[in-house]
């Protein structure tokens, strides 16, 4: 696959890293991953908006990543990717030869990497179908869950944790409240009312939430912007993970429980389906 290497297209291959580099060794970076239907990626801008953001929180100049749309667009092209894909965005403070925690003086070029790959969706199909599991974990993360970065220690073992339990997904629980999983944002049905995190530093803004909660006000659908409580499980009657790549997906089993009767739920269905449909549209 050619992918984009710091301002120039190379084969993945022939791509080198240096040892220095603040990614490896302080997760000095962020990323942003971004799904591409019928070889259209969808919502690019938000992403790009999203990836300039956390670069901004980082420090990251010269923060605006806008131009990666047409670079995005061009590793489509090049890889002949006209059906379902994603576009992985890294970028890093880049290689100082010094090693210390604070910004190198004067200040290093950004390595910015951009790889695009096929996607086979026969896997989320059924998940989408049949639902997935999930555990719950306590929220070990640092406190700004707001910005993509690297650094991604707590949810590659909160996920490798859910592996080991059969499960799909591990959603952080803080203070009795359910934030959001290892990699999306989750939505609940309790005592007839959709339900979702606010907004906060707890949680990542994902593009999938965003784009379900504008099609909840499109379709008439209350939502309370309110984690579900730990002590409310028990009265889940719908549970379901939101993300690019997983896009609506009903959870079906928390903790070896099952979710209500443990198969996906009417809203589930709905906004999965609502969702599909938007994605169509955009992406044809
Ligand atoms: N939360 C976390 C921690 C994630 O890693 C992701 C995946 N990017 C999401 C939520 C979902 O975000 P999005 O819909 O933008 O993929």
């Amino acid at each position: 696959m050619l992918a984009y290497f710091n301002g120039g297209y190379l084969q993945e291959e022939d791509i080198r890293i240096s040892p220095n580099d603040r990614g490896f060794l302080f997760a000095d970076g962020i990323y942003d991953v971004i799904r591409v239907y019928n070889g259209h990626p969808y919502r690019l801008d938000d992403h790009l908006t999203r990836l300039s953001n956390s670069a901004r929180e980082l420090r990251l100049a010269p923060f605006d990543f806008s131009f990666l749309a047409a670079v995005t667009r061009r590793l489509l092209a090049e890889n002949n990717l006209t059906g379902a894909a994603t576009v992985y965005w890294q970028i890093t403070r880049g290689a100082a030869t010094t090693r210390k925690h604070a910004f190198p003086e004067p200040p290093t070029p950004l390595t910015i990497y951009g790889a695009a790959r096929p996607l086979d969706e026969s896997r989320l199909r059924r998940q989408q179908e049949l639902g997935i599991a999930a555990i719950t974990v306590s929220d070990k993360r640092w406190a700004r869950c707001d910005i993509k970065t690297t650094a991604l220690t707590a949810n590659v073992m909160a996920n490798q944790e859910a592996a080991e339990r059969d499960a799909d997904e591990a959603i952080f629980i803080r203070d009795g409240a359910l934030l959001e999983g290892s990699h999306t944002n989750i939505m609940a049905v309790v005592d007839g009312e959709l339900r979702t995190a606010p907004l906060s530093h707890s949680i990542l803004p994902g593009i999938t939430r965003g784009a379900v909660l504008e099609l909840c006000r499109e379709l008439g659908i209350a939502v309370r912007e309110m984690p579900v409580l730990q002590h409310e499980i028990p009265r889940l009657a719908e549970l379901m993970a939101l993300s690019t790549t997983l896009e609506v997906t009903p959870v079906v089993n928390l903790d070896g429980q099952a979710v209500a009767d443990g198969r996906p739920g009417p809203v589930t269905r709905q906004l999965s389906q609502a969702l599909r449909q938007q994605i169509t549209r955009l992406c044809t």
